[in-house]
């Protein structure tokens, strides 16, 4: 029988995650002969054997690969056949895995969870029980290569069972680098009222704790929670009130998907999220009586109808919410908005007038990194966070950078990405960027992922706004500087999300960004590729009264919309005018005058506005708050919408919002019910995206939309708009890797910048544009669109 002999290279995430082993227990039960090995870009494989095995060989390879494995790339040639007759794992040489790939943090395993409930286990009921297949990754990589001395596991020397398992390459511990046991790994601690609880299991104190009604604060993968009985209203609403957060939503962890369902509608998309790897919270449709279900304190998240629900990802959690058999609130260790705690001291101080006792561990955390969370649509996931589970997995973008590139992101919900060939590296969430902590978690992140990819910037990509944080610091930096329009960013990020380069229409609504001119933007219709774009359309502006006041205090918005829809004289029988009647008039005379009062054509704020007419909401504790409740608030049923025109603004197409306004205080008055009000809005503002991208195609001939911004969170929103563009014809990008709002704006810039250098067919496009445009409304009246 004659031999053959094939190399072998598989680059993508390789390294860490059973693959060696997958190789090795392949190749010998097909009798091949070889070796496999990690070097600095990824897996390397020499084998031999005959035809039939070797091609078998090599179909399992990409047919059947170890769970965490994402492979990228193989390429296969022939290799010298040396007639040996075993199959090896070769050493890695020193510093050779430098390059590889650090995978995310992955839950515990089926197999692991099998030995934390075996008795006859030594790992039986241990905290920290991990394999190839699941454990801690990212957030205890302090730096490359990827092997234990580089992990904060450098700390726990092995014993000699461990040692064992670590260098069989049969076991499914082989090179498991945060491998250890009871005997040889970290432990769990307990810090009560009563002191470091003395003998016996930690786990024990703390649950009783949480019966009788605690708050307790766990050490997580990336950082620290508390935790309540979520079935306790007055330990949920202790829990709320320490720490200073009034109404935005707690996230639960439930034991299980049989548990979720007690509590929310779970769809097979939702289940294999919730199961999966990644472990996000998912937000799920709350079942309509859970609100009075005693599985769920009413304080767990007020008037919502949506729950954040997340299942155990650490052995931790498995063994907890065992002993508990009840679901609890699992939120971010911290006081309001500040960055969640994850280093001990640390947390024991600034959450000690929180928490009434700590479960910790002495395994540090290198890299705080918060629960990621995502919803389903249409089958598919919607990132509305990006952290752990995900982080740090590149993802691919449609053209390579020339020269590698930092994108320094926005400020609320910050991240940063770093790309180097056609690899966008997005960052986890550092949070608002507004203060000195985020700002050096920031700029020790870029620090960290550089390192870690080996990436030295020579382009760094910013926002427009001048006084945001993130752009300021890039001003310093020694690089060639691109500065990216903050809606630009978004529509550019959902082409990445897509892996495609345009042109498209794209429609970025959000709360505020920069725009090119200087006012604030953020009801845009762009056309845009990844290397340019045209402000097609927008939102007629409106003076924001007070400025950021008008943020924290949507009936600002409310005020001004109605002066300009009611033409100086709005009816005072207005609800929203009598609440707020003391300071009516001078607001409006604010808006007005056009002191303190920014013009905007954010979307955000027009749904704020809406929002406060139908009484939903005059001030807001959390971003957004108003529009997540006046979603809610729609009644789905409701087809029909508000007309609303666009009209020509100069060059462009405008949407004048005091028209919608003018609709919505309209039936108000008639006495047309709130939800019926809230779901014709929503239509409505679909409407305006089909009809604005209806506009550009018939200027350019562009059928492909982008739909960007964190209005778009709005499932009603996003659904009714997908639905009517579908049926006009159009193809709809919407966000699945990366977040619609500011999370994703980091890697709208990279691919920005990745792509400035490179010829762009927007040219074309944009040309066409400006030769369309006197046209658009003559077009537009013919054809009554
Ligand atoms: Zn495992
Ligand atoms: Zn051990």
């Amino acid at each position: 029988m004659s031999r053959r002999a094939v190399a072998v290279r598989i680059e993508g995430i390789v390294q860490g995650v059973g693959f060696r082993p997958f190789v090795y227990g392949l190749a010998t039960r097909l009798g091949l002969a070889g070796l496999v090995g990690n070097d600095e870009r990824g897996v390397f494989i020499e084998v031999e054997g005959g035809s039939a095995p070797v091609e078998e060989f090599l179909a399992a390879l990409t047919g059947d690969p170890p769970p965490l494995a994402v492979i990228e790339r193989i390429t296969t040639g022939p290799a010298p056949v040396t007639g040996r007759r075993t199959f090896a794992i070769a050493p890695s040489a020193a510093g050779g895995d430098r390059h590889a790939l650090v995978s995310p943090d992955v839950a515990t395993c089926d197999a692991c969870l099998r030995d934390l409930t075996d008795p006859a286990d030594r790992r039986c009921g241990y905290a920290f029980t991990n394999c190839t297949g699941c454990g801690p990754r990212f957030t205890i990589v302090r730096d490359v290569p990827y092997d234990r001395a580089n992990t904060t596991m450098a700390g726990f020397l092995m014993c000699a069972d461990c040692a064992r398992e670590y260098h069989d390459p049969g076991d499914r511990r082989f090179h498991a680098q945060p491998v250890c046991c009871p005997a040889c790994g970290p432990s769990l601690r307990f810090h009560g009222p009563g002191g470091s609880g003395a003998a016996g299991d930690p786990l024990e104190p703390a649950v009783r704790l949480l019966r009788e009604g605690g708050v307790l604060a766990v050490k997580g993968l990336g950082g620290y929670h508390l935790a309540a009985l979520a079935a306790d209203e007055p330990a949920v609403a202790a829990l709320r009130s320490r720490k200073h957060r009034e109404d935005k939503p707690f996230a639960v962890m439930a034991g299980d998907v049989a548990a979720a369902r007690r509590l929310c509608v779970v769809d097979r998309a939702e289940e294999r999220l919730l199961t999966g790897p990644a472990r996000p919270v998912v937000l799920l449709r709350r079942l309509p009586d859970a609100s009075v279900a005693p599985s769920v304190a009413p304080s767990v998240a007020p008037g919502n109808r949506w729950l954040g629900v997340l299942l155990p990802y650490t052995p931790l959690h498995h063994l907890l919410l065992r002993a508990l058999g009840q679901p609890i609130v699992l939120t971010s260790g911290n006081v309001s908005d500040e960055p969640i705690a994850y280093r001990d001291e640390d947390a024991l101080e600034r959450l000690g007038g929180i928490a009434d006792a700590f479960l910790t561990h002495d395994r540090p955390i290198h890299i705080r990194t918060d629960d990621s969370v995502v919803r389903v649509f249409r089958g598919r996931d919607l990132p509305i966070r990006r952290s752990r589970g995900y982080v740090p997995h590149p993802l691919p973008l449609a053209r390579a950078a020339r020269r590698p590139v930092l994108a320094c992101g926005a400020e609320l919900k910050h991240t940063f990405c770093l790309v180097k060939d056609d690899r966008a590296f997005v960052s986890h969430h550092i949070g608002d960027l507004e203060n000195y902590e985020t700002l050096r978690s920031f700029t020790e992140g870029v620090d960290h992922f550089r390192r870690l990819f080996d990436i030295t910037p020579e382009v760094v990509a910013h926002d427009l706004h001048p006084d945001y944080l993130s752009t300021k610091w890039a001003l310093d930096q020694d690089a060639d500087l691109v500065g990216v329009q903050h809606h630009h960013a978004h529509i550019a990020s959902c082409l990445a999300d897509n892996g495609v380069a345009g042109p498209v229409a794209g429609v970025a609504f959000d709360g505020l960004g920069y725009g090119s001119d200087g006012t604030l933007w953020g009801g845009e219709f762009l056309v845009a590729d990844l290397a340019g774009f045209e402000r097609a359309g927008h939102l007629a502006p409106v003076p924001m009264p007070g400025g950021a006041t008008a943020i924290r205090q949507p009936w600002r918005m409310a005020a001004a919309y109605l002066d300009l829809a009611y033409d100086g004289d709005v009816p005072e029988d207005l609800d929203v005018v009598r609440r707020n009647a003391g300071q009516w008039a001078a607001v409006v005379a604010l808006a007005r005058r056009g002191v303190n009062a920014p013009l905007t054509s954010s979307m955000g704020r027009l749904f704020d506005a809406v929002a406060a007419v139908a009484g939903v909401r005059d001030a807001i504790t959390y971003e957004g708050q108003a529009a997540v409740e006046f979603e809610q608030l729609a009644d789905p049923a409701v087809d029909d919408a508000y007309p609303c025109g666009l009209v020509s603004a100069g060059t462009r197409f405008a949407v004048p919002g005091e028209e919608l306004v003018h609709a919505v205080a309209g039936d108000l008055r008639a006495g047309v019910p709130r939800e019926v009000v809230a779901a014709r809005f929503h239509n409505a503002v679909a409407r305006v995206v089909a009809d604005g991208c209806t506009l550009v195609r018939k200027a350019c001939g562009l059928s492909t939309v982008a739909l960007s911004g964190g209005v778009f969170q709005n499932l009603l929103l996003l659904g009714r708009a997908v639905t009517l563009l579908e049926e006009r014809g159009f193809t709809v990008l919407t966000h699945h890797r990366v977040p619609p709002n500011d999370g994703g704006v980091s890697l709208g810039q990279a691919a920005v910048a990745a792509a400035m250098a490179a010829n762009s067919p927007i040219r074309g496009v944009r040309r066409e544009l400006s030769q369309a445009r006197h046209t658009w409304f003559g077009g537009m009246s013919e054809t009554g669109t």
